[in-house]
């Protein structure tokens, strides 16, 4: 997958996806990650991204021009017309779901605002889908564009060591992750649940995920709603809310 970042701010962006688990699925070229600096494309002197809002208002917004030549100097090095994001307050909320479906894409384009937004032009002619990482409104979109990265990156063939890695963790399956431990087995005069040490298989298991419904019930009862229930699950999480 190739994903290519429009941003006033490249840097805040390279330091970030260059380490650790991005950075390593991009040493080994599962993942091509650019990011683009919009003021590279303006046309005046002085370098100028912003312009004051026609009809008055607070603050500076993005010009449509610099975006749009940015847009299109990556455009032209690619096959297909890429999918292209914006991050943005007024998108839907980023869920693991959209995640996925973003990993199956080839080529991505994020495209971050700052200031107080972009000229709303360039957004009809170049973006297919708004994004929003939650309902609060940030200084600039390259955090949130780093959010998705990291997201969509992970679910990506061979950037995590295998499925199992992501499939059992929180929101993926439905439910919460159940409480993990390593080692000291004793710390603080506190011990690992003895279960996990029995060796047993199944019994881990049946532990895990009865924990998984329980912390999912105590934390996050909405998720339940939605989350796929065997009978046996049911039964367990009438019991615990009568306890
Ligand atoms: N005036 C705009 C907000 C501008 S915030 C409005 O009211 O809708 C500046 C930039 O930060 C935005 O262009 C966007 O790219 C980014 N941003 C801010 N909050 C965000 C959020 N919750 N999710 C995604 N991007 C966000």
């Amino acid at each position: 997958m190739r994903i290519d970042i429009l941003t006033l701010f490249p840097e805040m962006c390279s330091g970030v996806y260059s380490q650790s688990i991005i950075g390593r699925a991009i040493n080994k070229n599962i993942l091509e990650i650019y990011s683009h600096n919009i003021r590279d494309y303006t046309l005046n002197k002085h370098k100028n991204v912003d312009d004051t809002p026609y009809g008055g208002g607070m603050g500076m917004l993005m010009m449509a021009q610099p975006i749009y030549d940015c847009y299109c100097d990556v455009v032209k090095d690619l096959q297909a017309k890429p999918h292209v994001v914006y991050m943005s307050p007024q998108g839907k909320v980023l869920t693991q779901k959209k995640a996925v479906e973003l990993s199956r894409l080839e080529n991505l384009v994020i495209l971050c605002g700052h200031y107080e937004g972009v000229d709303e032009r360039v957004l009809e002619e170049i973006v297919d889908e708004e994004i929003s990482v939650g309902d609060y409104v940030l200084t600039g979109g390259e955090l949130p564009a780093l959010v998705l990265i990291d997201c969509v990156s992970r679910m990506i063939d061979g950037v995590l060591p295998n499925e199992e890695a992501y499939s059992g963790e929180s929101i993926y399956n439905g439910l919460l992750e159940h409480p993990q431990y390593t080692k000291p087995y004793c710390w603080n005069g506190k011990s690992v649940p003895e279960v996990l040490i029995s060796g047993h298989h199944a019994n881990i298991e049946k532990w895990k995920h009865e924990q998984s419904l329980k912390r999912t019930l105590e934390k996050r009862p909405d998720l339940l709603d939605s989350a796929e229930l065997t009978k046996a699950d049911r039964i367990l999480l009438d019991k615990l809310k009568n306890d």
